[in-house]
């Protein structure tokens, strides 16, 4: 029993706006062993829409459409179902109590644009009976159609109160669907699968994708099967023998990132950071006090990006850059050393770098990055050459700096 995702929206596909209502749709409908045969994105258009709704009709258990329920003019999905399924629109006593509630409540007119919010084709159901929120069910040709508002947050509400259950209830042949997220750095896809591929043949119920997702690699693992014990302790068991090969690659699982995990290293060892960016920009000190809590950890971020405020916020020798240059070790060491002062913490970060595309030269090229890290009494600066565009080597520069201070946290616990 397959279904299909359409998602309507000119916007959509004239790439002004991310379909992230398909990315959400379809990752909570594999969770939950609802498998989907397509996904299609189509303009607002009455005709396009009624023919993507009588072809979905005739392959699709079920559809979940999300889009052009508005009260304006370009709104035109209702329309459409009428036009495909040659059904009546009438007016639902439902919508029309809540948006009549609605308007008394907020002192708004019952304008045309409200009235038409409360016409549905016949024999629809209004999905939410305690807000006037757009969306309707629908039974045609023995198979069941969702049709969701655009707006994200609408669409996940709705999906996750109504909508999952329903389908629910009504899908009872589906697998039971366990996943795991392994959340990889520094290993490139063929070394992990050089490293894991002959663990698959083992488990019979399990499969595994691999998602590049820059500077990261993020191995997807799904069991599929009925009995929950059984596939959990598959689940564990594979999870469990990639960990004793993949090591310290494996930086954490499922909604963890690299910033939440070394901040949560952080606060359990009692340490505190300073940062001072050159070439990151502040992105380190972004990235890091995107986690909630940070404060406990967090001392200082500095941005010195020029020569003059390194000189001046950091009291870096004006010498050392002079005879070295600002992208060195000397001055990644002076940086990783003068911030730690400065924030009084047990913990630094610094990045110097030349981020491109201008800037390199023959002995440091474009990508040509220090990062230093000082823990202890103790200052270790690596180069490093990244690869990329401006964007990418940032990026990347980041994350090689948030993996040091995991990876340098990881010895101490070890000691
Ligand atoms: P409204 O009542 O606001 O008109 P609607 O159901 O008619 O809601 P749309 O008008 O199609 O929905 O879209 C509302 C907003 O949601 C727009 O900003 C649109 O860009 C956005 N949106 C629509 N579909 C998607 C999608 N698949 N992914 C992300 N955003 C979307």
């Amino acid at each position: 029993m397959k279904g299909e995702i359409i998602a309507i929206g000119t916007e959509l596909v004239c790439g002004r706006v991310k379909d992230t209502n398909t990315f959400f749709l379809s990752r909570e409908l594999a969770r939950h062993g609802l498998e989907i045969r397509s996904v299609s994105i189509i303009p607002d258009e009455e005709s396009t829409i009624a023919e993507t709704l009588l072809e979905a009709s005739g392959r699709s258990a079920f559809v979940v459409v999300t889009g052009g329920l508005g009260p304006t003019r370009d709104d035109l999905t209702v329309k459409a179902v009428s036009r495909a399924f040659k059904l009546p629109l009438k007016q639902d006593p439902v919508s029309w109590s809540l948006l009549k509630a609605y308007a008394e409540k907020h002192h708004l007119a019952m304008g045309e644009n409200v009235k038409k919010m409360a016409l549905l084709p016949e024999g629809a159901t209004k999905l939410d009976t305690q807000t006037p929120k757009a969306g309707f069910l629908l039974e045609f040709n023995h198979r069941i159609f969702y049709f969701l508002p655009g707006i994200p947050a609408e669409t996940k509400e709705l999906f996750e109160r109504v909508v999952l259950r329903d389908l629910l209830n009504r899908v009872t042949e589906r697998p039971l669907v366990l996943t795991k997220i392994i959340k990889i750095f520094g290993l490139r896809e063929v070394e992990i699968e050089n490293r894991i591929s002959d663990l698959l043949p083992e488990f019979r119920y399990l499969s595994v994708s691999f998602l590049p997702c820059f500077p990261e690699q993020h191995l997807h693992v799904t069991v599929k099967g009925a009995r929950k014990q059984e596939l959990r302790r598959e689940l564990d068991e594979f999870v469990s023998r990639v960990s004793d090969r993949l090591g310290d690659y494996i930086y954490g699982y499922d909604d963890e990132t690299m910033e939440s995990v070394v901040g949560e290293l952080l606060k359990k060892g009692n340490y505190t950071l300073s940062v001072a960016e050159s070439c990151t920009g502040g992105l380190i000190g972004h990235r890091i006090t995107n986690v909630s809590g940070s404060s406990d950890y967090f001392r200082c971020g500095t941005v010195v990006y020029s020569n003059e405020a390194k000189v001046e916020v950091l009291g870096i020798d004006e010498e050392l850059i002079r005879k070295h240059g600002a992208v060195s070790e000397e001055v990644a060491t002076a940086m990783c050393s003068n911030v730690k002062k400065l924030g009084k913490s047990d913990l630094a970060i610094a990045t110097t770098g030349i981020a491109g595309p201008t800037g390199g030269t023959p002995e440091k090229p474009v990508g040509t990055v220090f990062i230093g890290i000082g823990l202890r009494d103790k200052i270790k600066v690596r180069r490093y050459l990244f690869e990329g565009n401006r964007h990418e080597i940032k990026t990347m520069t980041s994350q090689m700096a948030l993996d040091m201070i995991r990876r340098g946290l990881l010895k101490e616990k070890k000691k």
